[in-house]
């Protein structure tokens, strides 16, 4: 009897896990950090739901840690089995996890210092660089479309999903008795026509599919001409205004494709250029990974590649690395881009910037990722006057503009089409990685265009027969 277990990004978006659970074995589909409310997320980051040494192997659909960055607590609980993954999120990965260790430990000692203070207990890091180590020891890169033999019964094949470098669907195929049975994860799917990746691959056949629905019920824009025209009118304004404008970003994946993005605009002569600070150390290490992977560039990125040999090198765009260099952007007047992590505001350097720049009428936060529940970044967002920095409660004069349109993540549309491209259709889906109302929006939806299909929107800790 096959079953499906689902640990995380079950009506909510962070925390992606998902077990696929075969007579005397297990897979762990994604093993992903819960970001959120601070003691739910230390609750549901260190207990993660199932006995990680039950588990037999890990595959690993992209490096983003709501994805990856449970993924060191596994060895710690006596995992030893393999992980699974594509060779660009691989090295992509080490990265974000090393990063993570470091934001934790430091978090955790900032956090110490005060509540120290206070006289409060001391909160301690989820996992550090060791066990970071550890767990990279067990990474099996492997390249799109190759067969892999995960164990007797099951291989297993990555598929392009378009979304960052290296991401990955992936799909599990189970033998028994003669009958198979192929379970396809979609991870996070991209978009059509995004900067430096391929297009999301066409979905290969499958019996079930687990698929995201992160935009379930909103449409991008998708006009590129329209987007460009926005990012335009900011940067003027910036100029105008001598604005600082704070990037929260993905350093992965975000950050090289916006750099790209205003590459462009300056290329082609719309856009006199700004300084461009990226200050996030992950981001200057992951673009070199984006270097080394050229076999994940679509055409035009190649060819650029080919005759230039650098994507992201400009006169106008600084790598910001020291910790000193960041401080000085604090004191700095615009105007100026900051693109920083993470990407939902939830630690690491953007909450310094914010923490200088967020009572300034004359800056701007501009988000361009999703902002899960519960983060700074979703309350500023949802347009908070107010919002807790470390803890502080602080007013917000800086305007708040949101960015769909660079989104890295099919809309439902995009998401209602993967479906369909499915020949023939899967018996059933289940729907992951979204709020509740995405999710349920997107599953109705799909019910109505194909009757036939058991669609599921299953809970955190819930467990399916298929
Ligand atoms: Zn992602």
């Amino acid at each position: 009897m096959m079953k499906l277990s689902f640990h995380g990004a079950a009506r909510s978006v962070t925390g992606s896990r998902h077990m696929v659970e075969l007579p005397g074995q297990r897979l762990l589909l994604d093993c992903g950090l819960f970001q959120g409310r601070r003691e739910e997320a230390c609750e549901q980051n260190r207990d993660l739901g199932f006995d990680p040494k039950s588990v037999n192997a890990v595959l690993l659909s992209h490096a983003h840690v709501d994805h990856s960055g449970a993924l060191p607590v596994l060895p710690q609980h006596g995992f030893s089995g393999k992980v699974f993954l594509t060779r660009a999120t691989a090295d992509l990965t080490q990265l974000m996890l090393e990063d993570s260790a470091h934001v934790q430990v430091s978090d955790c000692s900032y956090v110490n210092k005060k509540e120290h203070r206070k006289g409060r207990a001391s909160v301690r890091p989820l996992y550090n660089t060791d066990d970071v180590r550890k767990l990279v020891r067990r990474f099996e890169g492997t390249r799109y479309g190759d067969l892999l033999k995960i164990s007797p019964r099951v291989t297993a094949s990555f598929h392009d999903a378009g979304h960052i470098l290296g991401s990955a669907a992936i799909r599990v195929k189970y033998t028994s008795h003669g009958n198979t049975t192929t379970i396809l994860f979609s991870g996070d799917l991209g978009r059509s026509n995004m900067p430096i990746l391929r297009d999301p691959e066409l979905p290969p056949p499958c019996d079930v599919l687990i698929l995201e629905s992160t935009y379930g019920d909103r449409l991008h824009e998708t006009d590129r001409e329209v987007m460009k025209q926005k990012a335009l009118d900011l940067l003027t304004h910036a100029k105008i205004h001598k604005s600082k404008i704070i990037v929260p970003a993905f350093a992965v994946g975000r950050t090289q494709d916006l750099v790209m993005r205003i590459k462009e605009l300056v290329g082609e002569g719309r856009l006199d250029p700004i300084p461009i600070y990226i200050d996030s150390p992950l981001a200057s290490r992951a673009t070199e990974v984006f270097r080394r992977h050229p076999e994940c560039y679509d055409e035009e990125t190649t060819k650029t590649f080919n005759s230039s040999g650098d994507l992201f090198a400009s006169r106008y765009i600084h790598f910001v690395s020291s910790p000193e260099e960041s401080m000085r952007l604090n004191k700095m007047k615009g105007p100026c881009v900051i693109i920083s992590a993470s990407g939902m505001c939830e630690g690491g350097r953007v909450v310094h910037h914010l923490k200088h720049a967020i009572q300034d009428e004359a800056n701007v936060i501009v988000f361009v990722g999703f902002q899960a529940e519960h983060t700074l970044g979703r309350k500023l967002v949802d347009g908070w006057d107010v919002v807790p920095i470390f803890g502080i409660p602080t007013p917000r004069r800086a305007q708040i503009v949101t960015f769909n349109g660079l989104s890295a993540h099919a809309d439902r549309n995009d998401l209602l089409a993967y479906v369909r491209a499915i020949n023939p259709l899967p018996a059933k889906v289940f729907i992951v990685h979204g709020e509740e109302k995405q999710a349920l929006s997107l599953g109705a939806a799909i019910h109505t265009e194909h009757p036939g299909i058991d669609v599921q929107i299953p809970h955190r800790g819930s467990t399916h027969d298929l």
